[in-house]
């Protein structure tokens, strides 16, 4: 059975770079200049993982079905992509 992640975008913090939705399209559209996600609740995918920690403002926040935060991940330091 595949993991669900839950992901949220933070539209007050959002800066409509549009970084997520150029990498993963799949998953995040720019709607009035923000971001919102495609779907909330995802199949794993480390993609989202990826641009939730590049996004500029941090604005993006990916949760595994348990409710752990997956990304960004501040603990362990940046990523490399
Ligand atoms: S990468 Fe971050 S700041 Fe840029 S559009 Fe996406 S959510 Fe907004």
């Amino acid at each position: 059975m595949s993991e669900h992640w839950r992901i949220a975008v933070d539209r007050e913090a959002c800066l409509g770079s549009g970084v997520c939705a150029a990498t993963a399209p799949g998953h995040f559209r720019l709607d009035d200049g923000r971001s919102r996600p495609v779907e909330d609740d995802v199949e794993a995918d480390d993609i989202v993982l990826d641009v939730a920690d590049m996004c500029p403002a941090e604005a993006i926040t990916v949760h595994d079905a348990a409710g752990n935060r997956l990304a960004p991940d501040s603990d362990i330091g940046p990523r490399t992509a």
